[in-house]
């Protein structure tokens, strides 16, 4: 990361320098206005302006007394000297009024107003002269008279003379005052000026960097992470400019390097998504290509199976093969069950059910596999004798039950599993898988819902880790949540609840007879076409069908059962999905064009094992869907259904007797072994061999009736691949009974 610029710290500076020059200007101006205003106080005193205005008055005054006096000396009328008297007495009055308020200093004035007095003086005097002397001499009266004139004369130029000073004092001061205004004037624009240049300097300054900065701030905000700003004031704006611009390189190198890491995440995510995507596409193609030959290997295990020439040796080696096949079977559906629910493909198959029979199948499966592990079986809550129906998904309940007990039976030592199914509020049931076994580790808790999480005594045990990941997803799909309880080596507790409306539909108990099918009764004619690309298949169907008496047509491809119907007229026709040139539906839609809907009756067979299919072929014109690998009696059953054909079932077979002894109690603490056997069979079972387990049994066979008992338990654990069980069982037998 790059290192933060330097700081500055002139444009405090610059405010102070701005801020003083104002202050200055503003004084210089203030001064200069105190100085203008006391100016013009000093000229344009009001009693000086009114002194003015009285020695005018006086002037005018002693004017009319001269004509008084003139007229006075020429008419000699006593009103005219009464006249002379009056104005004398105003002339007086008035030269006092001048003479009080005039300031010491005041020169001009002064002087003025000492003229006035001497005139006054003088023309009054002149006037008492006259008065006083009564004389009636024209000429000597003409001759005072004319020196009285020509002072007056003299008085008044030099009143004149001395208003036009005043006169022109108060023009200087006018003058200054003048210049003093446009002093004033002129500092003002100057601070005018002064603040007009300072505003510009001032926007350069801080508005400018600070516009420059909003703008860069949206802009950022707006994701350019590119912007720059330039500010070159050279003071902290300019280092704030540069902060920023450090700030955003800083942020543009962590964006770049947040989306180099997103862009990889992306990738890698695309890369997971896509190796998702092959993975569930091959989990499908994987499934559907295992499908395929599995339903050519138990398809003929079932056609041997119904062969009633077959030796024990045979007939044992077939059954293997079947067992074997249906183990592979649900191993490959717990795969592809995980792959649906990755792929977000599970559905809930949802249907009326009877719960108490369900949970009564659940009772006689665990109470065998506890009683051989020694444990103590209960199913409580519920009473089983009052059935139950409810409306949900039947086939994902008892999955997720089975696991769950499964479980409880596997990593419980001693002690009990118990069943708890509590009916809560109106159609909400509670389940719990309780049981007394080593219980699970704190920090193992939350993590063991996940796909393939396994503790230290699940891989001893065996398995997949996959059984409690399925059981979550199915019961958040039904709209429950799978929980735990559990304390290491006190036992555990799953529990979930789901809602389960009642319902009152009937429910048809499940048709076991279609397994027993002998061949069509007599007169039943079946006339079937079998369409498949793949002949091991279509020879599977074949025969199972040729062996009940129906007569069967072969095509291995859609153009060829279209022109095989054509020659042979089937009344149904089994029919292969996937085949190359034409899918079946292809051929589905191109029969039904020609010959209708309803006259060929089509089942459509297919390995694909997604649910959702289902629909996609009943709606593209099939009459019923048939999953690969497929089980006779659905053939059987379907034939039945849809061609309405009779057929004669075989009597009760062994496996219903031999499911019979399994569920015998055998106590094998009482049970006395040859010690070679036992060891053997100890080795055989921690080996997995199953191969060498049978033989062994075989060898049982000989011993007595307990030991067939014990055989017939431990051939079925050993059917299903389940070698703990057969360990539990070999456990409890100690030789020491004598
Ligand atoms: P699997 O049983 O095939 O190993 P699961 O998903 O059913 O796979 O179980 C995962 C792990 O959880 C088991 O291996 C085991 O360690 C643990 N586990 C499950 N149920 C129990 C239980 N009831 N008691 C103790 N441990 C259990």
């Amino acid at each position: 990361m790059s290192k933060s610029p330097p700081k500055r710290n002139s444009f405090q500076k610059k405010i102070w320098i701005g801020a003083s020059v104002i202050i200055f200007v503003f004084l210089i101006q203030s001064g200069t206005s105190i100085f203008i205003s006391l100016e013009a106080q000093k000229y344009l005193n009001p009693t000086r302006v009114q002194q003015v205005s009285l020695s005018n008055e006086l002037k005018s005054k002693t004017q009319k007394l001269r004509n008084y006096l003139e007229d006075y000396t020429i008419t000699g009328e006593s009103k005219t000297l009464e006249e002379i008297r009056n104005l004398k007495k105003e002339s007086e009055r008035l030269i006092t009024k001048i003479l009080t308020d005039l300031p010491e200093e005041d020169a001009p004035y002064k002087k003025l107003n000492v003229l006035l007095d001497d005139y006054v003086e003088n023309g009054i005097k002149f006037a008492e002269v006259v008065l006083n002397s009564q004389s009636l001499d024209p000429e000597l009266n003409e001759r005072i008279g004319k020196n009285y004139s020509s002072l007056v004369n003299l008085i008044n130029n030099r009143i004149s003379l001395e208003q036009d000073r005043l006169i022109s004092a108060f023009q200087d001061a006018n003058k200054d005052l003048q210049k003093n205004i446009q002093l004033f004037v002129f500092e003002t624009l100057l601070i005018c000026l002064l603040s007009f240049s300072l505003i510009p300097l001032l926007i350069r300054n801080i508005t400018k960097p600070i516009a420059s900065l909003d703008e860069a701030t949206r802009s950022l905000s707006d994701g350019n992470l590119d912007l720059q700003v330039s500010i070159k004031t050279n003071d902290e704006f300019q280092d704030l400019g540069e902060s920023f611009n450090y700030m955003v390189k800083n942020l543009r190198e962590k964006t770049h390097r947040l989306e180099e890491t997103r862009n990889e995440l992306e990738t890698a995510k695309e890369e997971a998504d896509k190796a998702n995507r092959a993975k569930s596409n091959f989990l499908a193609s994987m499934s559907h290509e295992i499908r395929t030959p599995m339903n050519a290997i138990l398809g003929y295990a079932q056609i041997l199976d119904r062969e009633k020439s077959l030796t024990e040796k045979q007939r044992k080696g077939v059954e293997a093969i079947y067992r074997g096949g249906n183990h592979l079977l649900s191993l490959i559906n717990d795969i592809l069950d995980i792959s649906k629910i990755e792929a977000g493909k599970m559905v809930l198959n949802i249907s009326d059910f009877e719960l108490t029979s369900l949970l009564n199948d659940l009772a006689s499966m665990f109470k065998i596999r506890c009683q051989q592990a020694s444990l103590k079986w209960s199913i409580e809550g519920i009473n089983l004798e009052n059935p139950v129906l409810v409306k949900g998904d039947e086939g994902k309940l008892r999955q997720v039950l089975i696991n769950l007990l499964g479980n409880a039976v596997k990593f419980t030592e001693s002690g009990k599993v118990v069943l708890k199914v509590t009916q809560l509020d109106g159609d909400q049931f509670l389940f719990q898988a309780i049981d007394s076994g080593m219980g699970i580790p704190k920090d193992a808790q939350t993590s063991i819902f996940q796909a393939f999480n396994q503790e230290q005594a699940g891989f001893k045990k065996g398995g997949t880790g996959l059984g409690l990941a399925i059981s979550n997803k199915q019961v958040e799909l039904m709209g429950g949540k799978l929980e735990l309880e559990s304390e290491l080596n006190k036992g555990s507790c799953f529990y979930f609840s789901l809602n389960l409306p009642s319902s009152t539909a009937q429910i048809s108990k499940e048709d076991n007879r279609w397994t027993k099918v002998s061949k069509l009764k007599d007169g039943q004619v079946v006339n079937a076409l079998v369409v498949d690309d793949n002949p091991y298949n279509r020879d599977v169907l074949t025969e199972l069908l040729t062996s009940v008496g129906a007569t069967v047509r072969q095509a291995s491809s859609g153009p060829e059962a279209l022109s095989e119907i054509e020659i042979s007229h089937p009344d149904i026709i089994f029919m292969d999905f996937q085949m190359p040139e034409m899918n079946g539906l292809e051929v589905v839609y191109k029969i039904q064009k020609e010959h209708g809907k309803d006259k060929i009756k089509i089942i459509m067979i297919s390995a694909s094992a997604y649910h959702h299919e289902t629909e996609k072929y009943l709606k593209g014109g099939a009459h019923h869907f048939i999953a690969k690998p497929f089980k006779t009696s659905q053939i059987y059953e379907a034939i039945h259904t849809f061609l309405n054909a009779e057929f004669e079932f075989d009597d009760l077979d062994e496996n219903d007797n031999r499911s019979s002894e399994v569920n015998k109690s055998l106590d094998y603490a009482a049970l006395e072994l040859p010690d070679d056997l036992l060891s053997s069979l100890n080795e055989a079972a921690t080996n997995g061999d199953i191969g060498e387990i049978e033989n062994l049994i075989a060898e049982l066979n000989g011993l007595g009736s307990e030991e067939i008992k014990l055989a017939t338990q431990l051939k079925s654990h050993a059917e299903n691949f389940d070698t703990d069980g057969v360990l539990t069982i070999l456990k409890g037998i100690t030789n020491e009974s004598v």
